[in-house]
């Protein structure tokens, strides 16, 4: 069970408790057991997860790597699947979220749709809200390891903290990290300027 000290410190600095923030923490909280006790849980390399929700405020807090870091790194598939390679452990694991079954799903669903869609009224609210604390609740009262599936995978490569290193793009002239510049006919160019070039080009060909 997540202690209570851990929720509060993670729907404070996340704003709310919301499902997704929950998963995070039961996530961590299962990360925390899995690693070897000699292992601080903020000596963790890196955790790689596939989504970007609220999930992933639980983890900055809860563990210490945090985006800024550069220990926390996303892949955004939409999916609550996370790669955690430790310090001192010889595999790192994969952990997956199991399919869960909630109450209400359609429900849910059609009340979540229609507040995307900015088309939902206050009954509605209060009723996606009730929905929304049943799910919190449920989530609180599952153990975590039937929410999350382990795997043991091979050994991914270190991933450390880079230097950052700035180039100056030819076209706009602002500084962009190297990682992110192109370079293009033997010129370096940030990922907007390509961008907007291409859409000439595509525009010049239209014409
Ligand atoms: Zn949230
Ligand atoms: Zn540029």
């Amino acid at each position: 069970m997540i202690v209570n000290m851990a929720l509060k410190r993670i729907a404070d600095f996340h704003g709310h408790l919301c499902p997704d923030l929950v998963l995070g923490g039961k996530l961590c909280e299962y990360i925390q057991q899995r690693l070897p006790p000699t292992e601080p849980a903020n000596g963790i390399t890196a955790i790689i997860a596939e989504n970007s929700t609220s999930a992933l405020d639980a983890i900055q807090i809860m563990l210490g790597t945090t985006l800024g870091n550069q220990r926390l790194k996303i892949m955004d598939i939409g999916k609550h699947n996370y790669t955690i390679i430790p310090k001192s452990v010889a595999t790192s694991f994969r952990m997956r979220l199991t399919v869960q079954d909630y109450e209400n799903e359609e429900t849910y669903q059609r009340l979540s749709g229609k507040m995307l869609a900015n088309t939902i009224v206050m009954d509605e609210v209060v009723n996606l809200q009730i929905l929304l604390d049943e799910r919190v609740k449920y989530l609180l009262r599952q153990p975590p390891e039937s929410l999350f599936r382990i795997e043991s995978i091979e050994k991914e490569p270190q991933i450390p903290e880079v230097p950052s290193i700035y180039l100056t793009c030819c076209r706009c002239n602002e500084q962009v990290l190297g990682s992110h510049a192109v370079n293009y006919q033997d010129k370096i160019y940030c990922i907007s300027c390509l961008q907007q070039m291409n859409a000439g080009c595509l525009r010049d060909h239209l014409h």
